[in-house]
């Protein structure tokens, strides 16, 4: 009944490749529900959603869900925006704190790849221990704090380091100064460095044009990591080689100038406390 959504891609791009796919969408505020809605139009059709926040009108300016929708959980407004691109779907919803559900297991073991669009970082690193017993392969994107550059990581199962790993890697780049002055400084150097409490800073990452940035980078790597389970790899979905990438919106530091990039391949350490060869 809807054969001609996709008319204007197919041609480009095998919108079935990913018709079998299911896609766990862990947070479904700005990023998540980003993602989610590039994936349908990607020709993703199964996803589970989770997430126990109702939408605000302060959520609304940067995110897929109008004002229509406040006062509505996130899951279920965003299955109504995934629904109106694309009526064909299937939507599991999750209405859950992710550290607390006990069906988040296995829900991650059923789902092809985990799209971590949490904002905090326990829910991001039960996740990667989740993901990584599991093997299932997952992205996870994060916004530099007022948008000014952000992150994007992929685990690759059997291949790659895991989220543990990045932090011993980060040393080595070349924007670890600005990293660790943005996400590892105590809240009294945030204080002085940007002059806002740091209740502001954690509530305002940027405009949503700079959060698009790394929304998109993070829909690509999804992608990535649903060709990599295909029997054959879409044409026109070359293979992402480097697993990380660091992308900077604007001249401040870390950064020296506008839409600056890193992109970094991340092996396993063998020393991790997760992953590494001191587990086997
Ligand atoms: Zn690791």
């Amino acid at each position: 009944m809807h054969e001609n959504l996709f008319a204007r891609t197919e041609g480009l791009f095998d919108v079935e490749a990913f018709a079998e796919s299911r896609v766990l969408i862990a947070g479904c505020g700005s990023g998540g529900g980003q993602v989610a809605l590039q994936l349908v139009m990607s020709g993703v059709k199964h996803f589970t959603l989770i997430d126990n926040d109702m939408m605000k009108s302060e959520n609304v300016i940067r995110h897929v869900c109008g004002l229509r929708f406040v006062g509505r959980r996130k899951v279920d407004a965003l299955e109504d925006v995934l629904k109106d691109r694309n009526p064909d779907i299937s939507v599991l919803k999750v209405k859950e704190d992710l550290l607390l559900w006990n069906g988040l297991e296995s829900e991650v073991q059923r789902s092809h790849i985990v799209v971590l669009a949490t904002d905090n970082d326990p829910t991001r690193y039960q996740m990667n221990e989740l993901c990584v017993r599991t093997e299932t392969p997952f992205v996870v994107g994060k916004v530099f704090t007022r948008g000014i550059g952000g992150e994007v990581f992929g685990y690759r199962p059997g291949e790659s380091g895991c989220l543990a790993c990045l932090e011993g890697v980060l040393e080595r780049t070349k924007f670890r100064d600005g990293v660790r002055e943005i996400d590892l400084a105590s809240e009294e150097d945030r204080e002085k460095m940007y002059g806002l409490s740091p209740q502001e800073i954690k509530d305002s990452p940027g405009l949503a044009v700079d959060i698009g940035f790394i929304t998109l980078f993070h829909v690509r790597y999804a992608m990535d990591a649903l060709a990599r389970l295909a029997p054959q790899r879409p044409a026109f979905l070359p293979a992402i080689s480097e697993n990380y990438v660091v992308w900077g919106n604007r001249p401040i530091h870390p950064f020296s100038k506008s839409f600056e990039l890193q992109r970094i391949t991340l092996h396993r350490q063998e020393d991790c406390l997760v992953c590494g060869g001191a587990n086997e």
